[in-house]
């Protein structure tokens, strides 16, 4: 190990202490993150592993040392205020294992994909294709790792059928606080299986995780239909989730286009649909996106069906644009518009935040949460993405960690900013206008990859219920506390 390490890792059995890099160059990106907005203090160390029982020797080491060191799992690093950082600990370079043998494993018979917590969803969704199979419910976007993303939940345009990502999930390998390398499932240390999904890698570090698959149609059918009225949108939107599997959409999503903002993505409009697109958008204050997708085999089939629902849809007449895409495109989609976006910037991507605030809103307060949060963007004018698409929380587990509003159908709503290192606390400042207005007027939204500092908003965040049972869960496989501290969640 390098040299200037803190007292308490000289203590370290050799073999991980062969393990550790300290310099500050190894340590100093796990300072920093896709959110770009939180500095704190870098680890004292990395741990780059070699398996997953490195982790667990470190994570013993870090129980026995006479003051116990943190210890944080970093995924992809996509967090946006820190939650992966392990300021004078540990943190777990997950990366590390994706150079490590044969992580990824498909069982086509028994219809589940086996990956390593480390990898990215890019990589499983590679690898499942290659059987014909993918999962049921995805992420937007699929460069985040599956630890990161199942300690959270997975969100995107097929939660309303399928569930979250943490729904398909069949059985985990997770390291926990105390070093123990367990197997769990809904048979099996089942209270382990459900607090880890959505856990905010408080209760240990996923090293595997067993998704179920199906088989994948080779196509999708992409739709894009523009609206003008909000309440045009989430009726619609309503509609189709309320639709049985098979008769509606695979994938359902949508988005605000806010002050006049311009289509601008060559991968799916031609020049002159941008051009017709941008003309009606110049009329509006705000408009509106619903993205819709069939997954098919047959040509045939698949006209008949988009042909029947589009026509029970109120979107602005003319404005639906549809493309076919293999599933893989489809599914890479954000991928592809992300590097767009990137290359017509201006700015130095170093230098661009993300303050992104995630919410659940209940559907009953949609419209009320809708004209708040309006008003106060109108002041700030801010550059990013704003996605709103309704779920069915039936298709949420409520026995795992992760947190929902208490209502049968509810919107996902993500305010997704880009900002430059001079802007970006006015839209953080606009963030918090937004949970005000929610806290004043009783609108009961729920955080998504929340960022909380004390205790007692955590407390609220979970409900008495589900509070008691995670702290009794931290108790019993974390005890030291030493997981994921920049959660703030047992640590502050
Ligand atoms: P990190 O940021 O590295 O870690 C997140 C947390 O998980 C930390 O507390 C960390 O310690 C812990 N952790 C990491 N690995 C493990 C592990 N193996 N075991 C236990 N704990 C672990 N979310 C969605 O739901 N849907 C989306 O479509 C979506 N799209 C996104 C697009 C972009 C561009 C970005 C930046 C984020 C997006 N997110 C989305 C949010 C994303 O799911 C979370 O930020 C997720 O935590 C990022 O994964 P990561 O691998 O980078 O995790």
């Amino acid at each position: 190990m390098a040299a200037g390490t803190s007292s308490w890792l000289d203590n370290i059995a050799p073999e991980i202490a062969s393990k550790l890099h300290s310099d500050g160059e190894a340590v100093a990106r796990f300072a920093t993150d896709y959110g770009g907005i939180i500095s704190a203090a870098p680890p004292a160390a990395v741990l780059r592993p070699s398996s997953p029982e490195d982790i667990a020797a470190l994570i013993r080491c870090a129980n026995r040392a006479d003051s116990p060191f943190s210890v944080a799992a970093r995924g992809n690093g996509h967090s946006t205020h820190g939650q992966a950082f392990a300021p004078g600990g540990v943190a777990i370079d997950m990366a590390e294992l994706r150079g490590v043998g044969k992580r990824i494993r498909v069982s086509a018979e028994e219809s589940y994909v086996d990956a390593g917590g480390e990898q990215l969803w890019i990589d499983v969704l590679e690898e499942t294709l290659r059987h014909g199979m993918s999962m049921r419910s995805w992420v937007d976007y699929l460069y985040l790792t599956v630890g990161g993303t199942l300690s959270n939940a997975g969100v995107g345009g097929m939660v309303f059928q399928h569930g979250p990502m943490v729904s398909s999930v069949l059985e985990l390998d997770v390291i926990t606080g105390k070093g123990e390398m367990v197997t769990c499932s809904p048979e099996l240390h089942s209270d382990l299986f459900n607090g880890v999904l959505g856990g905010l890698g408080q209760l240990g570090v996923i090293t595997r995780a067993r998704i179920s698959l199906r088989p994948t149609p080779a196509k999708v059918r992409w739709l894009r239909l523009f609206y003008t009225d909000f309440d045009s949108l989430t009726s619609d939107q309503e509609f189709l989730i309320s639709l049985r599997d098979k008769i509606g959409f695979d994938y359902v999503e949508g988005q605000v286009l806010l002050n006049h903002q311009q289509v601008d993505d060559p991968n799916f409009f031609s020049i002159e649909e941008a051009e017709r697109i941008n003309q009606l958008t110049a009329e509006f204050n705000a408009m509106y996106l619903l993205e819709v997708a069939v997954f098919f085999d047959s040509t045939s089939l698949v006209d008949q069906k988009v042909e029947g629902l589009l026509q029970r849809l109120s979107f602005v007449p003319g404005f639906a644009f549809s493309k076919d895409v293999s599933h893989f495109e489809f599914l890479n989609r954000v991928y592809t518009e992300e590097e767009h976006r990137k290359s017509s910037m201006a700015v130095d991507p170093s230098k661009i935040r993300h303050p992104w605030l995630n919410l659940f809103v209940p559907k009953s307060r949609i419209r009320d949460f809708q004209t708040g949060a309006e008003g106060i963007l109108q002041n700030i004018n801010p550059t990013g993405v704003v996605l709103l698409y309704p779920m069915n929380r039936n298709r949420w587990n409520e026995n795992m960690t992760v947190v929902v509003p208490d209502e049968e159908v509810f919107y996902s709503v993500e305010f997704l900013w880009t900002s430059t290192e001079e802007d970006w606390k006015n839209l953080e400042a606009g963030n918090n206008e937004i949970l005000g207005f929610c806290h004043r007027q009783g609108v009961q939204a729920k955080q998504y990859l929340a960022h909380y500092k004390s205790r007692t908003d955590w407390m609220e965040h979970f409900g008495e219920v589900k509070w008691k049972r995670f702290m009794q869960l931290k108790q019993t496989y974390d005890p030291k506390a030493l997981l994921s501290p920049e959660q703030h969640i047992f640590t502050n």
